[in-house]
């Protein structure tokens, strides 16, 4: 046996031992494994750690002594029906509901196109259930959100990265990345895009880009995901004209009250047109028969008796005055060379490491000196990424935002020195 054939042999038998199923799975559960994200929360968790990692809500603004008041009045007067089985579509109610919020983006839809998911991520997975064939091409962002990534991985599409800039994706390299899958005979079953306020990125579409990006994808008989969460939480001016708002036909949206509500009551749409929406429904019924009740109902109650609009704005106050924390503090202390996008909504900087240093491989530098941040590998298919980090302000006080950053310049400024005087080595460790 060759040294690298042992090598592969004990860590068939050391898997076999930790997981005697090992060789059982299904191909498609091969492709999972935990995010980067999921494996640092147990670790940024700790007190000592500032965490800039995970993009939590800022949950304790909400006015919790109203929302669970309204819980407990609706198991009091309408459990029969808050405890009980619903429909696979979601909630009439609520499903009304969602099309006012979506009014705000200018979207006109009908409750019929909408069906309730347990979160957009799971929205996200019948998407991809519905459409995606081992090999199917799924184009996204370069970055791209790393929950999508995971979900297309599972059902083993085949991920095409299309190149950002300031202003969101680039309409000329989403034509030629078509063109060209075309040329290869490839299947592209969907644009993945989150244009607004962008998780990880922090770029905006640029309003003259959407209509082109539209354009482009009717042309190409291209099926667009548009997924946005975060668009209710700008910081300056009137939402954005959401994607949807501008083409019904060839847009499926997806929502969530996460970021505006709460992520723990796990609801979310999607927002389709009628054939779509039927395999949707059809899909989400298989999965879980029906989205709960009572969580439902929870949403359809507070956007009904609560000021919900007026707790957003007080999200968005709270979330700009930590944005501006996490930016003056990157200004003040970061190194020259460093280059981080400036948002004007979301959660999230994307920064830029200079000198090809490997967010990765200072991770656990980083974490020593007490400061935890997602490395920029997590968010593409392909293994890019390397130079960048994700920076997420919206759950830490101002205070600890700025101490964070200043733990992570001081890291940052030690590995430049160390690169200085011994030049690269791999980030696994290996000589
Ligand atoms: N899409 C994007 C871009 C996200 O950032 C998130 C949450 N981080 C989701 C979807 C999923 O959110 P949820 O399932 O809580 O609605």
């Amino acid at each position: 046996m060759v040294p690298s054939e042992r090598r592969h042999a004990v860590n068939n038998d050391q898997r076999q031992r930790l997981d005697p199923y090992v060789d059982q799975y299904a191909t498609r559960a091969k492709t999972m494994q935990a995010s980067e994200i999921r494996a640092l929360f147990a670790v940024a968790a700790r007190p000592e750690v500032v965490s800039l990692a995970g993009g939590m809500p800022y949950i304790t603004a909400l006015p919790l002594d109203a929302v669970g008041e309204l819980a407990g009045q609706l198991v009091t007067d309408r459990g029969s029906i808050a405890l009980q089985y619903g429909s696979g579509q979601g909630d009439p109610g609520l499903r009304e509901r969602i099309c006012e919020v979506m009014a705000l983006e200018g979207i006109r839809a009908h409750p019929d196109e909408v069906v309730v998911t347990v979160g957009s991520q799971q929205a996200l997975d019948l998407i991809t259930r519905i459409f995606i064939d081992p090999g199917d091409v799924v184009l996204a962002e370069a970055p791209s959100y790393v929950g999508a990534l995971g979900t297309f991985g599972s059902y083993q599409a085949s991920v095409v990265h299309v190149p950002m800039d300031d202003d969101g994706l680039i309409p000329e390299a989403l034509e030629e990345t078509i063109t060209r899958l075309a040329a290869a005979g490839r299947r592209i079953k969907f644009l993945y895009s989150v244009p607004t306020f962008h998780n990880p990125a922090a770029v905006t579409l640029a309003a003259g880009r959407r209509a082109r990006i539209l354009d482009i994808c009717r042309r190409s008989d291209l099926l667009l995901i548009e997924d946005n969460p975060y668009g209710l939480l700008g910081f300056d001016g009137e939402p954005q004209r959401a994607l949807r708002a501008d083409s019904a036909e060839g847009v499926v949206y997806l929502g969530t009250f996460s970021k505006t509500v709460a992520p723990g009551l796990r609801v979310g749409w999607a927002l389709a047109p009628h054939g779509i929406r039927d395999k949707l429904v059809l899909a989400a019924e298989s999965a879980v028969l029906c989205h709960s009740s009572l969580a439902q109902l929870m949403v359809r109650e507070y956007l009904a008796s609560q000021p919900w609009q007026q707790q957003v704005k007080l999200f968005c106050e709270l979330y700009a005055e930590r944005r501006d924390a996490m930016l003056d503090a990157l200004r003040s202390s970061m190194q020259p060379g460093c280059r981080w996008t400036r948002p004007g909504g979301g959660f999230y900087v994307w920064l830029r490491l200079p000198g090809g240093l490997d967010a990765k491989a200072m991770l656990p530098r980083a974490i020593s000196a007490r400061v935890a941040y997602v490395p920029g590998t997590g968010f593409y298919a392909d293994g890019s990424g390397r130079e960048y980090l994700r920076l997420s302000y919206c759950y830490p006080e101002p205070a600890r935002i700025r101490e964070g950053v200043r733990r992570l310049a001081g890291v940052v400024e030690a590995e430049m020195e160390l690169r200085a005087t011994f030049g690269t080595w791999p980030a696994d460790g290996s000589a």
